[in-house]
């Protein structure tokens, strides 16, 4: 190695680089390593941004390293099971989230596989089937609102509510941040400013306020998380070859619905 290029890596290029490619490929670059924002470790660096302890978190060149087994720090249903023919299984996730999020000119259709990530370090999915349809009134969920996918990938398409579930919402109060989406804005539970859920959510699912700028909502209705993405989101974190049906099986249908309740759409 060349003094040239032993220079170049010790004093990596500031932003101008990063917004020509994106900080993935900075993090790749740098060979990122267990370490936190300067100097800060990486468990204050996850617990600045609200992570749960079984996620490792760090902070690169204005991007968050999410690092997680996929493993669920609550309960599951069992599984495989007479819904579900999917087992659990342990992931390497590596998931970039951009903390200068840009925002999009138009919204940006979310992709089947992953969309964000929980601060458990559980996927959040989008609201569809790989058919296309409502995933939410379609597949079979467990209490907490999870299922794993065939490739072992448990995740979430609506707020995952259930027995010591980490997420918490105060009474009266905003929703605190549960997850991020990999356009880099934070995904906040149910509830607005006044306790109550906000009645001015735009087609991504998102709204401004001062105090937090741009973020999404879980909603209870369709699309339960995000609707599409309102900035650009960070590609190296979403399935390959993806498109519409990329969406591998969560879970088999549902019984036909009560009688009294709407029809799933698209029947
Ligand atoms: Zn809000
Ligand atoms: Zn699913």
């Amino acid at each position: 190695m060349n003094t040239d290029e032993t220079r170049i890596i010790q004093r990596p290029p500031r932003r101008p680089l990063v917004l020509v490619v994106g900080c993935a490929a900075i993090v790749g670059l740098l060979g990122l390593i267990a370490h936190g924002e300067d100097g800060v470790s990486a468990d204050a660096v996850a617990r600045k941004y609200g992570f749960s302890d079984n996620v490792h978190v760090s902070v690169s060149n204005e991007c968050l390293v999410v690092e997680s087994d996929g493993i669920p720090n609550h309960q599951t249903a069992e599984y495989p099971n007479k819904d579900n023919p999917n087992r659990i299984l342990k992931q390497s996730y590596r998931f970039v989230i951009p903390l200068k999020p840009h925002v999009s000119e138009k919204p940006v259709r979310t992709p089947m596989g992953p969309i964000g990530v929980a601060l458990n370090g559980i996927p959040f999915y989008n609201q569809y089937t790989g058919e296309g349809k409502d995933a939410v009134r379609t597949e079979v969920f467990d209490s907490c609102c999870g299922h794993p996918d065939m490739r072992g990938r448990y995740h979430y398409h609506k707020y995952p509510v259930c027995v010591k579930s980490p997420f918490k919402d105060p009474k009266g109060e905003h929703s605190p941040v549960i997850g991020y989406a990999f356009d880099g804005f934070p995904i906040c539970g149910p509830n607005g400013d006044d306790g109550k859920p906000p009645t001015n959510l735009d087609e991504c699912n998102g709204h401004t306020d001062e105090e937090r700028g741009y973020h999404y909502h879980v909603t209870a209705g369709y699309p339960y998380v995000i609707g599409a993405y309102h900035g650009e989101p960070e590609k190296s974190n979403l399935d390959h070859g993806g498109g519409r049906g990329g969406h591998p099986p969560g879970g088999r249908r549902r019984p036909p619905p009560p009688p009294g309740a709407p029809p799933p759409p698209d029947e």
